[in-house]
């Protein structure tokens, strides 16, 4: 379908975007890699007034070490998150889970930041960066804030952005020594959607597991932690026994959805296993 008419603008600068998008209105919407706006377009399921462009803006791009933390720009392209060494050296997990999104086309146009504004729950990085405990930095005509992951996501498709902001990165603390990752993914048919995905971190110490932490896509309308899997993984020995009946626990205080690809039981199953799996990968056992 051909989508409804919209202006569209390219701004120059970050600053000028958010001017652009101030003056548009509830309407005006950015556009990053059109990965996944794009599709809505032209279904008509989004019929925007104006279109800001930001996909041209050096600014939003690139990886930054800044410590104890990267800030990755939310205009760097899965691709680039890939191949991008800072990120395979300190958080790895965020590589690992980008190589499995889609194909290699929309690997090198959709962007991290537009992953986690769109907030689909099926997407792979909100779960991982819930993992991983990351800050979203964002700028809006207000001046600049900081969101945690946890307040991030609000629910289905929708964040804590106000209208006029725009995600400008993401700020991830490096993982230390000892820590090993995971993203566990189960999907239909190569290159697709998940069903559910699993991003685990485990830090290990004289043979157990002395911490974890485990993101959950599609196991809700926003990314889910599995706190009482993680509690029942720390102190656990590094043993895939162990760390299965850990998993045991994964899918508690989930809300997974009953769809076409798969009924609520079927993805809390699926949530038990992978999350086994992810975390004997993560601690190195698997
Ligand atoms: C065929 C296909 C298969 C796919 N498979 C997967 C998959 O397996 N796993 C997966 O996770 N994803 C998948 N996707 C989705 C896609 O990879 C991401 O959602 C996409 O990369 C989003 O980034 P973008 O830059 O293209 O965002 P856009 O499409 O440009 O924007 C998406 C939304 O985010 C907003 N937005 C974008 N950037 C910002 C910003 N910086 N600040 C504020 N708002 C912003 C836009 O206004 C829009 O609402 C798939 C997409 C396609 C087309």
């Amino acid at each position: 379908m051909i989508p409804a008419q919209f202006e569209y603008t390219r701004p120059g600068s970050l600053g000028e975007a958010i001017q652009a998008l101030a003056g548009g209105g509830d309407d005006a919407k950015v556009i990053a890699g059109g990965q996944s706006l794009l599709p809505l377009l032209r279904l008509r399921l989004a019929y925007p007034s104006l279109l800001v462009d930001i996909g041209g803006l050096g600014e939003l791009r690139g990886v930054r070490d800044a410590g104890d933390a990267l800030v990755i720009g939310a205009g760097t392209t899965h691709y680039s998150v890939i191949a991008d060494p800072l990120i395979r050296e300190h958080c790895g997990l965020i590589a690992e889970a980008a190589g499995t999104v889609a194909d290699p086309a929309v690997r090198h146009r959709g962007t991290i930041g537009g992953s986690l504004a769109h907030a689909d729950p099926a997407g792979d990085l909100p779960a991982v960066i819930a993992a991983l405990d990351a800050t979203l930095l964002v700028t809006g005509p207000g001046g600049e804030r900081e969101i945690g992951v946890a307040d991030f996501f609000v629910d289905y498709l929708t964040t804590a952005l106000a209208p006029g902001e725009i995600l400008t990165a993401v700020r991830v603390p490096k993982l230390g020594p000892g820590w090993g990752f995971r993203y566990e993914k189960f999907q239909p048919t190569a290159q697709a959607w998940a069903i559910v995905g699993v991003a685990a971190l485990a830090r290990r110490d004289n043979g157990h597991v002395a911490e974890a932490r485990i993101g959950l896509t599609n196991m809700g309308a926003v990314p889910v932690r599995a706190h009482a899997a993680e509690a029942a993984a720390a102190g656990a020995q590094a043993t895939r026994e162990a760390l299965a009946a850990a998993a045991g626990h994964a899918d508690e205080g989930s809300d997974p959805p009953s769809d076409l690809r798969g009924a609520a039981d079927y993805r809390r199953h699926l949530a038990r296993v992978l999350t086994g799996r992810a975390l004997a990968g993560a601690a190195g056992i698997g």
